[in-house]
């Protein structure tokens, strides 16, 4: 029986290789919520957040400054009553 179920959770394999973090082994946490089987895949994520992090602030204000595309209100137009009968007439079959 392969039940496999349920979902992974993100504490049963490492957050970088994906080897299963076994009950033994040790268990490298970084920002409180990301576990690493080693110290080596923690350093390596470490060092991949610091670059992004600082790439993100080197471009920061201008990355931040991404404009919604707002597009102009349209009015309904064009009289969508006009192919209907008007309420409170009277069809006569
Ligand atoms: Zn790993």
């Amino acid at each position: 029986m392969g039940g496999a179920g349920h979902g992974v959770h993100f504490l049963d394999a490492c957050f970088l290789c994906r080897r299963p973090l076994a009950g033994n082994r040790d268990i490298f946490m970084y920002r409180g919520d990301t576990a690493f089987c080693s110290d080596e895949c923690r350093s390596a994520q470490m060092a991949a957040d610091e670059a992004a992090e600082r790439k993100e602030r080197a471009s920061g204000a201008s990355a931040r400054a991404v404009t919604h595309g707002a597009l102009p209100a349209r009015e309904a137009e064009g009289p969508q009553e006009r192919g209907k009968v008007r309420a409170g007439s009277i069809l006569a079959l």
